[in-house]
């Protein structure tokens, strides 16, 4: 099992989400976070920390961001891991 990002996470401001991760599984794409489903070890700190609300337990995505649980697993072992808050990602949509 895992969590998985979903689409709220594009263009996130926040990336609060990695500074609480304790095994450090996530993965920074060029508009989006992704977990690493073999890493992510369910331990939930990262949910409430997510401002978009975009982080789910696998068995609880909701069906309209199904695919984003093979999207995850596809993308997060390309993309460099992410262990810090930084800077916004991607252009200011919120203000
Ligand atoms: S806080 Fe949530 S929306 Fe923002 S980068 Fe992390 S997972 Fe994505
Ligand atoms: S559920 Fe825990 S282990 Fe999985 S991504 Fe979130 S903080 Fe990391």
């Amino acid at each position: 099992m895992t969590h998985v990002v979903a689409e709220p996470c594009f263009n996130c401001k926040y990336t609060d989400c990695v500074t609480v991760c304790p095994v450090e599984c996530f993965y920074e794409g060029e508009a989006m976070l992704f977990i690493h489903p073999d890493e992510c070890i369910d331990c939930e700190a990262c949910v409430p920390e997510c401002p978009p609300l975009a982080i789910f337990h696998q068995d609880n995505l909701p069906e309209q961001w199904a695919d984003y649980t093979a999207l995850n697993a596809e993308m997060a072992p390309n993309c460099p891991v992410i262990t810090e808050r930084h800077d916004p990602m991607g252009p200011p949509i919120h203000k």
